[in-house]
C-alpha cells in the first residue's frame, strides 16, 4: 500500500509543480497534509438569507450579484477605500475594504459573490467592513453554494474555491487509501466510523452533526497516539537507573529551619515530595507549579543542597539573564546565611568574559562548583559536569524540549525539576505533561499585601500619572511597563524610550526615573535594576524584560501601558512583580480594547489575581495552540484535537492508551506494533528524548 505521506501534493489534480510552492506556505507538502488540512470554520449556504432579512449587528453570510463598485482615496484619512454594492431582488448591502487597491480588478458588475462579515448600519444603509469574499462561478457551484461550505485558512495565490476543488479532487483520488491505524478493538468498542469517510465528512459534511462526529473521531485518534507517546516516554524514563540520594530526616529539618521566615505548608509538602523522589533510584521527572511569588526558588534550592550533601552537583537554568542573576544573588545569600555554607555556587551567562567562562568550565568539570546557575549559556558543549545529579529548569515553558533534554543529558539520568509560574489547566497538563509528576504550591507566603487592579482608558492616562505621582511622593516605587510585540519591537522600544524622556521632563519631573529594556547593554541594565532595588529610582520605565521573576518587594505600583496588547498570562506575570511586600499594591491598566478578545482579557485580569483562574480563562480565550506560544512541545504536535474543548475525549483516549501500554508496554503484540510505528513516525522529536534522555 502506498503511503500518502510519500506522495507530493503536486500530483493532485489542479496543483502541479508551480502551485506546489504556494501549498508549502500552508504547511502542506504531501497528500496526507492536504487531507488533514481542516477547515477553520463552515458556512451553512444551504439556504441563503435574502438581503432584506439581514440583521444588523450579526455575522452573516449572504450571496448576491455585484451591482456597482468603485475605489477612491479618502481625502480625510488618505486610505484607499474600495466599495461594492451587492444585492438580490429584495435588497442590497455595501461592502467596504480599506487599503486593498488590488480589489479594484477583482469584482465585476454582474458577477455572483458570497460575502461573510458583520452587518452594520452606516448612514442609513447596511454595510460590512472588510468582509471575507468569494466569487462564485458556475463550474464550482456544487462545492461553494447550496451546501455546508468549508472555509479554510488561505495564503496568497490560493482561493477558497480553488482549495475546495483541490481537496475534493484529492479525496476522490486518494481518500480511500487513508489507512485506519487505530486498533480495530478500539474502533469497535466506540463504534467509530471509517477514517476515509470521517475525513471526507470533515471537508464536505452533509450536516453539522456529521461534521462534529467525524471531527471527534479524528480528535480521539490523535489524542490516543499522542498519549501513547507520552506514556511510552514516561515508562522509558522511570525504568532507567538514576541516582539515589540519601536524605535524612534531620537534614530536611535543618534545611526547613534555615530561613529567616517560616516556610508555608505548601512549600514543606512539596519539599517532602521532592525528597521522596530524590531518594528513589529511578529518575525524578517532576513539574512544580506555583503562582508568582509563591516561593518556588527555595524549594528548588532544597534539591540542590540535597545533591550537594550527597557529593553531587546541580544546575539551575532560567530563561533570562536578569532572572538568572537574581536567582544567583538570592540563592547565594540564602546559602551564606544558612547551615550549608560550604556549597559553592557560580553564575554562567553568555556575557561573561572568556577567562571567566573558562574558569567556570574548569571548576564545574573538576567538581569545585556545586551549583551552577545560568541561562541558555549552560547548554554550551563546554559545560561538562563531574557528577551532575539534579537539574532545575525555571519558567520551563520558555524553553523547548530539546533544550531541556540537552541540559539533562549533562548527567546520567539526573533528577529533573521543571518549574512554572504559568499555572496550567488540568486538561493541558494531562495532554502535555502526562509524563511528569506534578507538585503544586497553592499557598502564598503570609503577610503579603493585596493587589487592586484598575482600568483606565487612554484618554484618562493623565489621571493615572497624577495618582502615580502622589503615591511615589509618599514613598512608593513603581513600574511603568510597555509592551514589546515581536513584529514591531523597534517601534515599541521607541515608545518606551520616548515616554521615559517625556516623563522625566513632564509628569514626573523631579522624581528619579530609570529605564530598562531588552536591547540595553547588560551592565547598564543591571545598574538600573540595582538602583531600583536600593530605592534610588522611584519609577522604573520598562519593556517586558521585567516580566519574569524580578523581585523588588518595595515596588507597590504598576502601570501597564497599552494593556490591550498583552496576553493574559503575561499580564498576570507582570502584575506579579508587585504585591510582593507587606504593603498593599495597585496595578493600573491603561487600555483601549477594540477587539472582543482584548476585552475578555481585561475583564479576566480585573476580576481575579488567582493564577489558576486566569489560566483557565486564558485557555478559553485563546485556545491551546497559543496558550504557551510557539516553543511549547506537544501543542504543535496536536494538529486537530483541542484539549481545551475536548477534555472528555482526551480522557477516553488516555484511558485506552494506558490500558494498551500496561498490557503490552513494549507494544510488541500483533496490531500494537502498528501503534508503535505510528507513534514513532508522528512524534519523533518527542520520542527522541526517550533514547537521548
Ligand atoms: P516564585 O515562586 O515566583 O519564583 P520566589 O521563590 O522568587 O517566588 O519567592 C518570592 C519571594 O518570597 C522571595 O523574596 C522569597 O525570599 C520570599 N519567600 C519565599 N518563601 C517564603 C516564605 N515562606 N515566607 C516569606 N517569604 C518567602
Ligand atoms: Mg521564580
Amino acid at each position: 500500500m502506498r503511503n500518502l505521506q510519500d506522495i507530493s501534493i503536486q500530483y493532485v489534480k489542479g496543483v502541479g509543480p508551480a502551485r506546489k510552492k504556494l501549498f508549502a506556505n500552508l504547511g502542506i507538502e504531501n497528500i496526507e497534509d492536504l487531507l488533514y488540512f481542516f477547515p477553520r470554520r463552515y458556512e451553512d449556504r444551504r439556504q441563503m438569507t435574502p438581503f432584506n432579512q439581514l440583521k444588523a449587528g450579526e455575522f452573516q453570510t449572504v450571496s448576491g450579484k455585484v451591482l456597482a463598485r468603485g475605489g477612491h482615496r479618502s481625502w480625510f484619512t488618505k486610505k484607499h477605500v474600495y466599495e461594492t454594492a451587492i444585492g438580490d431582488d429584495t435588497g442590497r448591502l455595501f461592502c467596504v475594504w480599506f487599503n486593498q487597491p488590488f480589489l479594484e480588478n477583482y469584482f465585476k458588475v454582474g458577477e455572483q459573490v458570497v460575502v461573510y462579515g458583520k452587518v452594520e448600519v452606516y448612514k442609513n444603509r447596511l454595510q460590512m467592513v472588510s468582509p471575507e469574499y468569494e466569487l462564485i462561478s458556475k463550474d464550482d457551484e456544487s462545492l461553494s453554494v447550496g451546501r455546508i461550505v468549508p472555509i479554510y485558512s488561505l495564503t496568497r495565490g490560493i482561493s477558497q474555491r480553488y482549495l475546495r476543488k483541490v481537496i475534493k479532487a484529492c479525496l476522490t483520488s486518494y481518500g480511500l487509501e487513508l489507512r485506519d491505524v487505530l486498533p480495530s478493538s478500539i474502533r469497535q468498542k466506540f463504534s467509530l466510523s471509517n477514517l476515509s469517510q470521517s475525513i471526507s465528512n470533515i471537508h464536505f459534511p452533509e450536516s453539522l452533526e456529521i461534521q462534529k462526529q467525524s471531527y471527534e473521531r479524528i480528535a480521539f485518534e490523535e489524542f490516543f497516539f499522542f498519549q501513547v507517546s507520552v506514556i511510552l516516554r514516561r515508562l522509558s524514563i522511570v525504568h532507567k537507573k538514576g541516582i539515589s540520594h540519601a536524605i535524612a530526616e534531620d537534614f530536611l529539618e535543618r534545611f526547613i529551619h534555615s530561613f529567616p521566615f517560616e516556610l508555608t505548608g505548601a512549600q514543606i509538602r512539596v519539599i517532602k515530595e521532592l525528597a521522596e523522589d530524590m531518594k528513589r533510584e529511578s529518575p525524578m521527572l517532576r513539574m512544580l507549579q506555583g503562582d508568582v511569588g509563591s516561593g518556588k526558588t527555595l524549594v528548588a534550592l532544597f534539591g540542590c543542597v540535597a545533591a550537594f550533601q550527597n557529593g553531587w552537583q546541580s544546575v539551575f537554568m532560567a530563561p533570562t539573564e536578569i532572572l538568572a542573576r537574581q536567582h544567583f544573588e538570592v540563592i547565594q545569600k540564602m546559602v551564606e546565611n544558612g547551615p550549608f555554607k560550604e556549597m559553592r555556587i557560580a553564575l554562567l551567562v553568555s556575557n561573561l568574559k572568556k577567562e571567566q567562562k573558562e574558569k567556570i568550565y574548569r571548576e564545574v568539570q573538576n567538581g569545585e562548583i556545586h551549583l551552577l546557575i545560568g541561562t541558555h549559556a549552560l547548554l554550551e558543549e563546554q559545560v561538562q559536569f563531574k557528577r551532575l545529579s539534579f537539574v532545575v529548569i525555571d519558567e520551563q515553558h520558555k524553553f523547548g524540549v530539546r533544550q531541556r533534554a540537552l541540559l539533562s543529558d549533562k548527567g546520567t539520568n539526573p533528577d529533573v525539576l521543571v518549574m512554572t509560574a504559568t499555572p496550567i489547566p488540568r486538561t493541558l497538563c494531562l495532554t502535555l505533561y502526562g509524563d511528569l509528576d506534578v507538585s503544586m504550591i497553592d499557598e502564598l507566603p503570609p503577610g503579603r499585601g493585596k493587589i487592586q487592579t484598575r482600568l483606565f482608558y487612554q484618554n484618562q492616562a493623565a489621571d493615572v500619572y497624577k495618582l502615580l505621582r502622589q503615591m511615589v511622593e509618599k514613598g512608593c516605587q513603581a513600574f511603568i511597563v510597555y509592551p514589546i510585540i515581536e513584529e514591531s519591537a523597534s517601534l515599541d522600544l521607541k515608545a518606551a524610550v520616548a515616554s521615559f524622556k517625556h516623563f522625566e521632563q513632564n509628569e514626573f519631573k523631579g522624581l528619579s526615573l530609570g529605564l530598562v529594556h531588552g536591547q540595553m547593554n547588560r551592565k547598564e541594565n543591571q545598574l538600573v535594576m540595582d538602583k531600583f532595588k536600593n530605592k534610588e529610582i522611584d519609577i522604573l520605565v520598562a519593556t517586558t524584560v521585567v516580566e519574569v521573576g524580578v523581585d523588588v518587594p518595595n515596588a507597590t505600583v504598576m502601570v501597564i501601558e497599552h494593556a490591550e496588547r498583552f496576553g493574559l498570562a503575561q499580564m498576570h506575570q507582570l502584575r506579579g512583580r508587585i504585591g510582593r511586600g507587606e504593603k498593599d499594591s495597585v496595578c493600573f491598566l491603561i487600555a483601549d480594547p477594540t477587539t472582543e478578545e482584548a476585552q475578555a482579557r481585561l475583564r479576566a485580569i480585573l476580576s481575579t489575581t488567582d493564577g489558576f483562574k486566569i489560566a483557565e480563562e486564558d485557555l478559553a480565550i485563546r485556545g491551546p495552540g497559543q496558550f504557551f506560544g510557539r516553543h511549547q512541545h506537544g501543542l504543535n504536535e496536536l494538529r486537530i484535537a483541542n484539549p481545551a474543548t475536548q477534555l472528555d475525549i482526551l480522557e477516553l483516549a488516555r484511558k485506552e492508551a494506558l490500558a494498551l501500554t500496561s498490557a503490552d508496554p513494549q507494544l510488541k503484540l500483533g496490531a500494537n506494533r502498528t501503534v508503535k510505528e505510528v507513534v514513532q513516525k508522528r512524534y519523533p522529536a518527542y520520542l527522541a528524548m526517550v533514547s537521548a534522555g
